[in-house]
């Protein structure tokens, strides 16, 4: 056998299952990277082809719905205005989600004993036990 990589001759194992074109594991691992690149450049070739295709294409507007020929690959939107909408759009999705995201956030075990115990309800207790407001919440750090 004639390694793929090195060229070298060389001697396969006699083991079952799949027979190595190559001599050694370095070469092996040549080999895995050189077949690695050949598929990258195909699938990098592939898809500039695809928007290179896409050029003078319809494509719909995802921001207003009309319809529109695109002059470059990476056009999405009809016009500027619906790239800015969108834009915005994206935003205030975003900003909505972020809040929701805060709101529904566990609460600390300190909030929720604030919640649960309202300031006159700390007052009487202050009273029921001769402590001032100040000394009270020292003591139960509140
Ligand atoms: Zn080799
Ligand atoms: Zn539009």
């Amino acid at each position: 056998m004639i390694c793929k990589i090195c060229g070298k001759e060389y001697e396969p194992p006699k083991k079952m299952g799949r027979r190595p074109s190559v001599c050694s594991f370095e070469c092996h691992c040549a080999l895995e990277k050189k077949q690695l690149d050949k598929k990258r450049e195909r699938a990098r070739q592939m898809s500039m082809a695809k928007t290179r295709n896409e050029i003078g294409q319809e494509y719909k507007c995802p921001s207003c719905g009309n319809v529109f020929i695109k002059n470059h690959a990476n056009q999405k939107y009809c016009s500027e205005e619906c790239f800015k909408k969108h834009k915005s759009e994206a935003n205030r999705v975003y900003s909505v989600r972020y809040h929701e995201r805060h709101a529904n956030a566990p609460k600390t075990p300190k909030q929720i004993d604030k919640e649960i115990t309202p300031f006159s309800e700390i007052i009487a207790k202050c009273k029921e036990q001769g402590l001032s407001y100040g000394q009270y919440v020292q003591q139960y750090n509140l």
